[in-house]
């Protein structure tokens, strides 16, 4: 007799602590026969909350080390942009809409939050989708989508833009923020005091970009990298590939989450982006800088949508830097963890976040707080 599986039984084979054991003895096998420390990155912030909630860290042998990366959206959210967010809520007959964390990041005016108590109309949403919705509850309204995230959420904000043309709505403008992972993939590595002998790669982006945009690091940069998936199974797996290829003497791209990730990934939702979104030449990440062609914007022709456009004279555009005991700039290149920050679960806490490393739930320096027993 057959019966479906539930949700529970899917994933929990991925979080099996006898199988996590497992894997942390074969890593410490393969460790041995690596002389040398080897400093794995992971770029996204879906496995640095993996590793603290399951402390993988602590099941690592002494030369495997976990550094972490820029993969969160909203940590590398720059101030100006938030303040455009702020700017763009105060408004008359507009409605903000963004999601998830960035209502909590503060910009040089405060976050999208205070805003909101000082009497703008700023909402959040789980799906892009959401907007259309909010429009024509509010035919009156100038209704804007705040754009964020990377590879993983573009998709959505170009069907949600579909939408837009192909019902002919009005009142809906979008401000884009995505991001792309190489180009700051590569900043980091060009960075000549780097500690990145490895990377596992982002699961969701991989998704839809394929695991085709990773090809570059181990042919150029002589760095393997393992797309993984998010369970504990999956990371621990992922160090033991890239163990077995720097002891073997390979260096390639590799997927571990096979069950999700293709070398081509999702091409109709790769289509559906190049028909609205072009790169931008510039985009500020906030502790790292001016990366060249690493986020996207609307084409040109879009331009009646773009809220860039339309209120271009009142959005501020100097650059602001984070609070100055704040290291995560430090902490989102990989070369500090969470703990070495002097205000860390003292000044800085998830509830006062004075950087975005504590704001965002994907966050690392939210992820040691969260775990590491100081909550
Ligand atoms: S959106 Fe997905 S891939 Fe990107 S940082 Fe978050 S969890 Fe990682
Ligand atoms: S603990 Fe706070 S101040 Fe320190 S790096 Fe993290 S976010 Fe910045």
């Amino acid at each position: 007799m057959s019966r479906e599986l539930g949700l529970k039984e899917l994933y929990l084979g991925f979080r099996d602590p006898k199988a996590i054991k497992v894997y942390a003895k074969l890593i410490e096998q393969e460790a041995q026969k690596i002389p040398n420390e080897v400093n794995i990155m992971e770029v996204c912030g879906g496995h640095t909350h993996a590793i603290m909630k399951y402390g993988l860290n602590q099941l690592l042998p002494k030369n495997v080390k976990f550094v972490h990366g820029p993969g969160c959206p909203v940590c590398i959210m720059p101030k100006e942009r938030i303040d455009h967010a702020y700017v763009l809520s105060e408004q008359k007959d507009v409605i903000l809409i963004t999601l998830g964390d960035m209502i909590k990041v503060p910009g040089s005016r405060g976050t999208l939050q205070d805003a909101r108590a000082k009497g703008s109309d700023v909402r959040f949403v789980y799906s892009p989708m959401d907007t259309l919705k909010i429009a024509a509850q509010n035919p009156d309204k100038t209704v804007i989508f705040f754009a964020i995230g990377f590879e993983t959420t573009t998709p959505m904000t170009a069907a949600l833009i579909n939408q837009v043309i192909e019902k002919r709505i009005n009142n809906i403008l979008f401000h884009i923020n995505h991001v792309t992972v190489p180009e700051p993939m590569r900043v980091l590595l060009d960075d000549e005091t780097n500690k990145i002998d490895a990377f596992i790669g982002p699961a969701h982006v991989s998704v839809i970009s394929g695991s085709k945009i990773y090809d570059e690091f181990p042919r150029d940069y002589k760095k393997p990298l393992v797309v993984s998936g998010f369970e504990p199974v999956d990371v621990m797996k992922s160090v033991l590939m890239i163990l077995k290829q720097l002891s073997e003497g390979r260096c390639e791209v590799e997927v571990e989450y096979s069950r999700s990730v293709t070398h081509d990934g999702n091409t109709e939702a790769q289509k559906l982006n190049n028909m609205y979104f072009e790169k931008r030449e510039h985009f500020r990440w906030r502790g790292i800088g001016d990366i060249a062609k690493s986020a996207l914007k609307l084409k040109d022709e879009y331009g009646y949508l773009d809220a860039e456009v339309f209120y271009k004279e009142i959005l501020p555009n100097e650059k602001i830097d984070d609070h100055k005991l704040c290291i995560c700039g430090d902490i989102l290149k990989g070369k500090a963890n969470p703990v070495e920050c002097k205000v860390f679960g003292k000044a800085c806490t998830p509830s006062s976040p004075l950087g975005s490393c504590m704001v965002s739930s994907e966050g690392a320096c939210a992820a040691y707080y969260k775990y590491g027993n100081l909550l």
